[in-house]
């Protein structure tokens, strides 16, 4: 329809709170779309369906989508030059559509109640008729419309799909999608309570936003030709442009030459389902599939970005590793494929642990910094001291985790005054063997030391190990538990130079009544 030289694309969640992996990889590829020729990226919230949102579950959504890195151009809280951008405040606009409609003779009110349309449904499953709404109340007159009125019933109002022929579009994605009308029974636009359907909202928007191309899930595929008609229908006597001016919105953005939009549909890509392993639709019997707990697990956005790029479309069927602004320049609508993207979580780890590997240590203590935060370790943001700690963890760390997450139980008990003991690791590496000859000679030796640092403590440690006649690992691991509660850490060592000294000759002391033979 637009003819401007840049794309314009939007996403168009309805809010339920959170967001979903699958919304956000239709996010980003709308998105790449816009960024990568130079266009606008229009966040629309529909939120017709009253019941079931809420202000803040558009907020959840917007939260997700801004730690994604995806940015809008226009937007509930940016405005814009064709909002609003929330449907509920575009209630005008989709009356004075479905009043021209009706007028037109296009749409019609029917005054079936649920009970009545669930049987019609039982019926036609019975006779082995498609299913559908049959067309029954079509052609009412306007007696029989007074008299269902008069029993109290109020109409929805559906639009008439035609009897024959074929709707037919041409697919970015999926090529030439065609479905014959004869399947396609007229639809409900505008519900009994006067709020328009999805059906009806979505393609008015579309068209009144300028948007040119619309990618989302396939899922959505049996809604276009539905929603194609209702652009059709838009587009005859500028009926859209009438009810824009009459609803008291901003006129459609307009088409390169400045006259007024253009005569055809936005292009559509529906794009690939997400499955899981068993190639079922994934959804949260699969695991996590909120962009949020990716968040909270540690996952980096750029990683997720990265992957969920993957998650349908390929540069070459080779590359894996791309950063953002590759993405943005490299990436196409046209190199989507059809087949079910597997969205394979443990690619998505190791992608993500190898993104950690990349960074420098300043870089991943600020990435570890919110995390940390979140598991109450350290303040938001974190006190220089606590600032230098994480950077001095950043090293240590870096080999050992593939989340942000993982890292929070290797160090907590560096950032918490009482040690945790965890009662398997005091089992095996405290109750047995010479632990308590172990921790008071390695509280001596430590004492003693010259300087604080990673390799003086390896030296001291080795020295006990020696005098005692043990081994390393029966040495470094009851001074393990002593200092940090349990028997995983990163190197011992070099944890230990982290913590200050009179600490950890005091954690050691205190273990020692845990030993088989106190002190
Ligand atoms: N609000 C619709 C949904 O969340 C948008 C579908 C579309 O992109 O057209 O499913």
């Amino acid at each position: 329809m637009v003819h401007t030289d840049t794309p314009r694309v939007r996403f168009a969640p309805a809010p339920s709170g959170w967001l979903h992996v699958g919304g956000a990889r239709t996010a980003l590829f709308n998105w790449l779309t816009a960024r990568h020729g130079g266009g606008t990226f229009v966040l629309r919230i529909e939120d017709t369906d009253a019941d079931r949102v809420t202000s803040e579950s558009a907020r959840g959504l917007m939260a997700a989508l801004r730690f994604l890195g995806l940015d809008w151009d226009e937007g509930p809280d940016t405005g814009g030059p064709h909002g609003p951008y929330r449907q509920s405040e575009r209630r005008p606009l989709y009356a004075a559509v479905a009043d021209a409609l009706r007028e037109a003779g296009h749409a019609y009110e029917a005054f079936e109640t649920p009970e009545e349309l669930e049987a019609e449904r039982r019926l036609a499953r019975q006779t082995g008729l498609p299913p559908g709404y049959r067309g029954g109340h079509r052609d009412l007159t306007e007696e029989e419309r007074a008299a269902f009125r008069a029993r109290g019933r109020a109409p929805v109002l559906r639009l008439r799909t035609p009897d024959e022929g074929v709707a037919s579009f041409d697919d970015v994605v999926r090529g030439r999608v065609e479905f014959a009308w004869a399947d396609v029974s007229d639809f409900v636009i505008q519900r009994a309570d006067g709020s328009p359907t999805y059906l009806l909202a979505n393609p008015v928007d579309d068209l009144a936003m300028g948007i040119d191309t619309i990618a989302r899930g396939e899922d959505l595929l049996s809604a276009t030709p539905r929603q194609l008609l209702v652009h059709e229908l838009l587009e005859a006597d500028c009926l859209l442009d009438r009810a824009l001016d009459h609803a008291g919105l901003p006129p459609r953005p307009s088409g390169p030459a400045g006259g007024s939009a253009g005569l055809r549909s936005p292009r559509f890509a529906h794009l690939p389902l997400l499955v899981g392993e068993d190639r079922r639709p994934l959804s949260k019997r699969h695991g996590s599939v909120a962009v949020d707990e990716f968040r909270r697990q540690g996952f980096l956005p750029e990683v997720l970005v990265n992957f969920l790029a993957l998650c349908g479309w390929s540069h070459d069927g080779v590359r894996e590793r791309f950063t953002v602004d590759e993405l943005v320049a490299l990436f196409s609508l046209d190199r989507v494929g059809r087949n079910p993207a597997y969205f394979d979580t443990d690619k998505l780890r190791a992608l993500n642990g190898d993104r950690i590997r990349q960074l420098s240590d300043a870089e991943l203590a600020e990435r570890l910094a919110p995390c940390l935060a979140e598991a109450d370790l350290v303040d938001s943001p974190p006190g220089a001291a606590q600032r230098r700690l994480v950077e001095g963890l950043a090293p240590l760390l870096r080999e050992r985790i593939q989340t942000l997450a993982e890292a929070v139980p290797l160090v907590a008990w560096l950032f918490r005054e009482t040690v945790e003991y965890d009662g398997r690791a005091v089992a095996r590496h405290l109750r047995k063997g010479p632990a308590a000859q172990v921790l008071r000679a390695s509280r001596e030796a430590l004492g003693e030391l010259g300087e604080w640092t990673g390799p003086a403590i390896l030296a001291a440690l080795d020295g006990v190990a020696e005098g005692l006649g043990l081994g390393r690992g029966k040495t470094f691991q009851p001074v393990r538990v002593a200092v940090t509660g349990t028997a995983v850490s990163p190197p011992l060592p070099e944890t230990l130079a982290l913590l200050d000294r009179a600490t950890v000759l005091a954690r050691l002391r205190d273990a020692e009544r845990l030993t088989a033979a106190p002190a």
